[in-house]
């Protein structure tokens, strides 16, 4: 059993890290307050072969594994956590998810724009009656003849207001159930097919959020991703990685509350001593320090586990579950250890305070992996 990284997965974090160092980090603040995607960022992440490290070579990829992708997240979020956000539903839940169950006509088409940092992609499935009950989806795609006509409204949307691409997932049946989802891949420009301006958000704002609104949107089959009526279980065959990256997030930002603490507390003197003297700061610092540490290690775990093909409903839960909760707890905490100076925009402890809240709701919130966990345990077997 080996707990460490080895020689390419250092690597890889030494390289996206000095590429954070140099393009992200001095930005992050402004993006930020400009609720702004840097696009001239995601175009060289592409470039650096960063958005596309996960998916095959034949496709413009790079072929690594799942824990490069995990490190190569991490490291987005550590910078800024809404940057790491867009580009995981470009590289994940977009391309990701084309490379499983798309044509190879998709494939060649849609991928390759999207990992040299190109085009953007969204992923749309919540609705504004249909956020953690999946199952409620009221977006409509009935058949006519050889096509589909598509109506309804997704919200909450990242990337939304600049995307090219859209993941739309429909309701093909009456059924309220799983059964009946479809998912279809409509392009910017298409008739019918608008997005609303981007949402003022609590955190993560450079990566911007907001609505698609689809008005009788015709698409033809070939737009079809996947089997007619399978959507939402495609969507849930992809949860569990995501989940496991989610984790990612989560870890960035809590390493990035941990860097400047530690940092701060060593420079800021009260009482003639560094405030990394008082004991009560020291207790913050080594909670932050253990929790960042079990998360982390959890996830790569769980990773290694997704990796192996086995089934993670349950470990993937408890990864995104912990490293949210923790990375929550953290940010409070790097807060309380800057005093009032943690609560101005001059220090990135407050922006890490608004991202790290959007962890425990964004793709699926914590009382939803509670219930997860609970039922996999309870579950008959
Ligand atoms: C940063 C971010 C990015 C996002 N990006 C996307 C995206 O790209 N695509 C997309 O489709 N969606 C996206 N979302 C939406 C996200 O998936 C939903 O916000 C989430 O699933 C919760 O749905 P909701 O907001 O409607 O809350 P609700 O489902 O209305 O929940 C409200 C509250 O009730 C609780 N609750 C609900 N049901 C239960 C239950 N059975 N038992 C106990 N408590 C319950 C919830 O935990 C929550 O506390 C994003 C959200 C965020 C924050």
């Amino acid at each position: 059993m080996d707990f460490g990284l080895d020689e390419e997965h250092r690597m890889i974090r030494q390289s996206v890290r000095k590429f954070c160092e140099r393009e992200l980090v001095p930005i992050a603040q402004e993006i930020d307050r400009e609720s702004r995607f840097p696009m001239e960022v995601y175009k060289k992440a592409g470039q650096e072969g960063f958005i596309g490290a996960l998916i095959s070579p034949r496709y413009g990829g790079g072929g690594s594994d799942l824990l490069s992708f995990y490190i190569i997240k991490e490291e987005f979020c550590r910078a800024a956590g809404g940057f790491g956000q867009s580009v995981c539903v470009c590289a994940l839940n977009f391309c990701y998810f084309i490379s499983k169950l798309g044509t190879e006509r998709q494939k060649k088409k849609y991928i390759p724009p999207v990992l040299r940092g190109e085009k953007i992609a969204s992923y749309c499935l919540t609705e504004p009656n249909a956020g953690s009950d999946t199952r409620n989806i009221e977006t409509r795609a009935l058949r006519r003849g050889d096509h589909f006509v598509l109506n309804g409204n997704k919200t909450l949307i990242t990337s939304a207001p600049i995307a090219d691409y859209f993941i739309i997932v429909t309701r093909t049946s009456e059924e309220r159930s799983f059964r009946g989802g479809t998912n279809f891949l409509l392009e910017r420009g298409t008739e019918g097919l608008s997005t609303g301006e981007p949402f003022e958000k609590l955190g993560m704002r450079c990566s911007p959020m907001g609505e698609v609104f689809l008005d009788d949107v015709v698409a033809v089959r070939e737009q079809m991703i996947g089997t007619e009526g399978e959507g939402l279980f495609e969507m849930l065959n992809i949860l569990d990685v995501e989940r496991a990256l989610a984790a990612a997030t989560a870890t960035g930002i809590a390493q990035a509350c941990l860097d400047a603490s530690i940092t701060y507390a060593r420079d800021r003197v009260q009482f003639g001593r560094s405030i990394g003297n008082f004991q009560l700061i020291q207790e913050k610092l080594a909670e932050m320090d253990l929790n960042l540490e079990l998360a982390r290690t959890y996830a790569h775990k769980v990773i290694w586990l997704c990796e192996k093909g086995m089934k993670t409903t349950r470990e993937a839960a408890m990864a995104k579950l912990f490293a949210s909760q923790i990375a929550t707890k953290s940010a409070s905490d790097a807060v309380q250890i800057h005093g009032g100076y943690g609560c101005i925009q001059e220090f990135p402890v407050e922006r890490y305070f608004r991202d790290a809240k959007l962890c425990e709701i964004g793709g699926g919130t914590s009382e939803i992996q509670k219930l997860v966990i609970a039922r996999e345990l309870t579950r008959a077997r």
